[in-house]
């Protein structure tokens, strides 16, 4: 494995745990953890969308079994949304994130992004001044709570289909600023990104220190490298802001995921059936772009 050292001093890099399973039992969680050593990542990311319905010390102990680090994520539901107008619904929104605050602590992450400002899915109007209001307020209180466990928050900037509030790195650095607390990032995606903003290069370059975690996912959420996402140009704004954070590869087949987080996010097809091949693919595909040489020749064979 040439360049492993150098690649552990800089970006550690990691696959979502729907690549491998849909829910978190032990077994699930011991197979999905294995799985992520065997295709050689350093981490994996959990997902939180239920956060009481994981058991954090036995996701602790496979974690410091297996040498594997983890980092955590989640996107809320309409009925525990921050920016909702109505204090009430906000209010269990903001339980939920504390609640997946304490679990991300508790398994030894310390990171947790994802939808954590909205719901997660499609909206039918437009987001409120007020609804605003309510999510930086929930995200500082979160933020304060976060930071006294050595947890950061990260605010994805997601496809409009799947907020109504944060949909391009601008609006989750204008979020990041109001909510105005050191352990608050962006979280950015190339899949979110290749729909929303105009070249993949500038946001990155925009965020510079901001950024703290971004996802790599392909245009059809299958196989990076064989769809139309420009991973050259995010790459290269990647390297000249020196982005030291985590790199993790998001992918999502209905062989894995449920039924709820298939209606949610649309996933309505299977670009793959065995999670470990397109996770070695993603593997070999990101030591790629990150070593420029070589990415720049495949980048320029592909006539990029
Ligand atoms: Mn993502």
């Amino acid at each position: 494995m040439t360049g492993t050292a150098a690649r552990e001093a800089a970006n550690p890099l990691g696959v979502h745990a729907l690549v491998w399973v849909a829910g978190w039992s032990e077994p699930e969680a011991r197979r999905a953890i294995a799985r992520t050593h065997e295709a050689g990542f350093d981490l994996i990311e959990i997902p939180l969308l239920d956060p009481r319905s994981v058991d954090a010390a036995m996701t602790r102990r496979l974690l410091d079994e297996s040498g594997v680090g983890a980092t955590c994520s989640l996107g809320l539901p309409f009925e525990a949304d921050v920016s909702n107008a109505d204090p009430g619904v906000a209010a269990r929104g903001e339980a939920l994130l504390a609640d997946a605050i304490d679990v991300t602590a508790a398994v030894g992450a310390r990171f947790l992004g994802g939808v954590v400002y909205s719901a997660m899915g499609k909206y039918l109007e437009p987001p409120t001044q007020r609804g605003r209001r309510h999510a930086v307020d929930a995200l500082r209180r979160a933020a304060e709570r976060a930071a006294r466990r050595d947890v950061a928050i990260g605010i994805e900037a997601v496809n409009r289909y799947e907020s109504n509030l944060v949909n391009t790195a601008d609006q989750a650095l204008a979020l990041v600023e109001d909510v105005g607390a050191e352990n608050v990032v962006v979280h950015l995606d190339s899949y979110h990104m290749n729909i929303e903003e105009s070249d993949l290069a500038e946001p990155v370059r925009r965020c510079g220190a901001r950024l703290g975690y971004v996802h790599v996912g392909e245009s059809d959420r299958g196989y990076l490298g064989r769809g139309t996402v420009d991973f050259g140009q995010l790459f290269r704004a990647l390297a000249d802001i020196g982005y030291p954070g985590p790199i993790v590869f998001e992918s999502f087949s209905t062989v894995v995921v449920s039924p709820a987080f298939a209606t949610a996010l649309a996933i309505w097809r299977d670009p793959w059936q065995d999670g470990l091949d397109v996770a070695r693919s993603a593997r070999a595909f990101v030591e790629t772009q990150l070593r420029p040489e070589v990415g720049d020749q495949v980048n320029g064979r592909r006539g990029r």
